[in-house]
């Protein structure tokens, strides 16, 4: 059985490598890997196929840097030759980014059973690229292996079950990979205070809004005077910062890699971020965690009281810094308990 797998950013990177992982167990399977190149540079891609082990990518596509449209079309284009040539069984694609429609558009256009990893999500904000990627990956997909209950609600509401496809509720990849790299952390720098706080900001709703940038630069300045804010700072952030020449008190770093992202979760007091990802691993890591947006696809955070979105409002983001109170009991299975690798492994096992 051959599986070709389409990656290109770093969420990719992290999910696809837990799952290729359980994928090398299995001689019967083939996996070719597909980096289309949106996420290149070393700490933002080398360094996750190293530290995660996953195989050197078959294919390496180099398109990044474009608009939507240019980055969406180029990788169709590339991504249809090696499917052409490779002729697998199934096309595999994770998330919510260009590289996930590129290779979705692609498989299901050559009659290829296209498989969506994260299936499901939804933060009913059509403004946000990602939203578009998942609603036009989930509808074309023929297998599509859900992370959360919410996941497989919003797929039941928008009427998957009268599609041809088949829902599985696995659970969450990430979880696998928080479970599994947790004793494998590493310390990013040398110096680093006792209590700090990890925040991440890369979100076009907040880079691409100056207003909103300044508001959460603001409130992370503010914070950073009582407890030390620490930031590995996404390149498209670090550039406006830079352009604009906003004042940033807060520690600031270079993006990190996953081992040191454990790190960082494991001994942080909170995380503040406008990742998808980071608000499942502050739960996975038994953390509080503010989101500094307006939605959301994880809800189910919301609901316990794990996670307050808190926008780009300064006001808001410091005064719930200081007098939220958190659920602190994770004793709860939202996300499928670290089996959902395995699970999607089962699937092509016997299929
Ligand atoms: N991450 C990382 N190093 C960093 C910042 C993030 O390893 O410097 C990891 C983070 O732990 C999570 C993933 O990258 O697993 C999330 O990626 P990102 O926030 O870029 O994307 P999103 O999850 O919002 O799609």
């Amino acid at each position: 059985m051959k599986i070709v797998t389409i990656l290109g950013a770093r969420p990719q990177f992290i999910k696809a490598g837990t799952v290729s992982r359980e994928i090398a167990k299995y001689p019967e399977i083939t996996e070719v890997i597909v980096h289309t190149g949106q996420h290149y540079d070393a700490n933002m891609s080398d360094i996750f196929f190293e530290q995660m082990q996953i195989a050197k990518p078959d294919y390496f596509l180099g398109i990044n840097g474009k608009g939507h449209g240019a980055m969406t079309g180029q990788m169709l284009e590339k991504i249809e030759e090696v499917l052409i040539k490779e002729k697998p069984d199934w096309v595999m694609v994770y998330g919510d980014t260009n590289s996930t429609l590129a290779g979705a558009l692609a498989a299901v256009k050559l009659h290829i059973k296209l498989v969506h990893v994260e299936a499901g999500l939804r933060s009913f904000n059509m403004q946000m690229p990602e939203e578009i990627n998942r609603i036009l990956t989930d509808r074309v997909s023929s297998v599509l292996f859900a992370p959360s209950k919410t996941a497989i609600e919003n797929l039941e509401k928008e009427g998957f079950s009268h599609f041809n496809c088949e829902v599985l509720h696995v659970g969450d990849v990430m979880q696998d990979g928080a479970i599994f790299y947790k004793n494998l952390a590493q310390k990013p720098i040398a110096n680093i205070t006792d209590t700090f706080v990890l925040a991440t900001v890369h979100r076009a709703e907040n880079t691409d809004d100056l207003n909103r940038l300044k508001g959460i630069i603001t409130a992370l300045n503010e914070i950073h005077q009582k407890t030390e804010v620490l930031v590995p700072i996404h390149p498209r952030t670090k550039a406006l910062i830079d352009t604009y020449k906003l004042h940033c008190e807060f520690t600031m770093i270079e993006p990190v890699g996953y081992l040191e992202m454990v790190w960082l979760l494991k001994n942080c007091h909170m995380v503040i971020s406008d990742s998808g990802g980071l608000q499942k691993e502050a739960f996975f890591f038994e953390k509080p965690c503010m989101t500094l947006r307006d939605d959301t696809e994880w809800w189910e955070l919301i609901e316990g009281n794990y996670n307050k979105l808190v926008g780009a409002d300064s006001a808001l983001i410091v005064d719930t810094f200081v007098n939220h109170q958190f659920n602190d009991d994770y004793s709860l299975d939202l996300f499928g308990g670290g089996m959902a690798s395995q699970k999607i492994i089962e699937y092509f096992l016997t299929h």
